[in-house]
């Protein structure tokens, strides 16, 4: 009541609420392993997230604190500061802001324990760290926040991880959030472990679980994420997407390209035919990351052809949503760029 009365006055006083800030400024939270960040975007020149909590080990937050906090923040956007650490984030935006205190992003990012070991794992490199580290409990912390009144729908919910469905208060949080009225969720998950929650959530099409098989052949499979799940993998899949509704499709298989683990076109064939035995027409297509770091900008061509090849395959198979993620969508819309830049090292040798 006080924050409407309060815009109110502001309306009257004819201070607008126009600004430029986003979505996890005025509204969100990315809870990390060991500390909760703003957001967990960081591929701009301020490097994002910002800590808002340091050295949490999730103890319960005092969210009138939080809110408190906040509310600084987005004083200073009002006053036209950016960030030092949002400078130059593509999420930036003006628009119209409302003063109210409540949370409708949220990342969830604080476990690292999975049931598949992906040779491109960020895990990987400290392996010994990752498996031993202990989880800690989010589920009563966003309890009370919940208890507040304080989620609400029309924003973005994001499980990263680890693997989410390993997490003992995943099915209850999940659970909880869409009660809230979250109806947006995005699940990345090994696919592995079947969750009723996920199936709870894509069943209403507020969720939307993403599995990246990245294959289409056991052997493939095993070589990439060193498990042997692929049967159980795509035999879940084909659950969740039982439980779809009619024209929503929330169930979506990834590709990452892995040279040299899967990067041809008959693993690319059999992943589509797998996908559609599946009953699924949701896609994303993308790059592996430490690859493309070591490669860009001298990319081979046939990588590029790959995700020509893969958004044909899409056309062919008629499917209804696809997305391209980061790596994937940068290399398609800088091709030209990268060529360009590929011809002038060769005529500089
Ligand atoms: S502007 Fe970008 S870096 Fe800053 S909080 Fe928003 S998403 Fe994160
Ligand atoms: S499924 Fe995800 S969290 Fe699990 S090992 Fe693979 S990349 Fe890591």
């Amino acid at each position: 009541m006080f924050e409407k009365i309060k815009s109110l006055f502001r309306k009257k006083e004819n201070l607008s609420n126009r600004y430029v800030s986003c979505e996890y400024i005025q509204h969100g939270f990315n809870v990390d392993y060991e500390d909760i960040k703003m957001c967990c975007f960081n591929c701009h020149e301020g490097g994002g997230r910002q800590i808002l909590i340091d050295n949490y080990k999730g103890e319960m937050i005092n969210w009138d604190k939080f809110f408190k906090e906040k509310r600084k923040l987005r004083e200073l956007n009002k006053r036209g500061i950016t960030l030092e650490r949002c400078k130059g984030c593509i999420f930036l935006k003006e628009r119209e802001w409302d003063d109210e205190d409540y949370i409708n992003y949220m990342v969830f990012n604080h476990w690292t324990q999975c049931n598949c070991k992906c040779r491109y794992c960020f895990t990987n490199e400290q392996s010994d760290y990752f498996n031993q580290r202990k989880n800690y409990n989010m589920y009563p912390v966003i309890k009370k926040l919940a208890d507040m009144g304080k989620i609400r729908g029309g924003g973005e919910i994001g499980f990263g991880g680890g693997e989410p469905a390993l997490l003992p208060e995943f099915e209850p949080m999940v659970n909880m959030l869409l009660d809230c009225g979250c109806d947006n969720i995005r699940v990345h998950s090994s696919g592995v472990k079947y969750s009723k929650a996920i199936e709870r959530g894509v069943s209403e099409g507020k969720l939307i679980v993403v599995v990246s098989v990245d294959s289409g052949t056991p052997q493939t499979y095993e070589n990439i994420k060193r498990v042997n799940h692929f049967n159980k993998v795509w035999e879940n899949l084909e659950k969740y997407a039982n439980a779809q509704t009619q024209n929503k499709y929330k169930v979506k298989t990834k590709f990452i390209i892995f040279p040299p683990y899967n990067d041809t076109k008959e693993e690319i064939d059999k992943f589509f035919e797998l996908t559609v035995r599946a009953g699924i027409r949701s896609v994303v297509l993308d790059v592996e990351a430490m690859w493309y770091g070591q490669n860009k900008p001298n990319i081979p061509d046939y990588i590029y052809d790959l995700l020509d090849y893969a958004e044909n395959k899409t056309k062919e198979f008629d499917m209804k949503d696809v997305e391209f993620y980061d790596r994937a969508s940068h290399m398609r819309s800088h091709r030209e760029e990268y060529k360009k830049l590929k011809e002038n090292e060769q005529s500089n040798c």
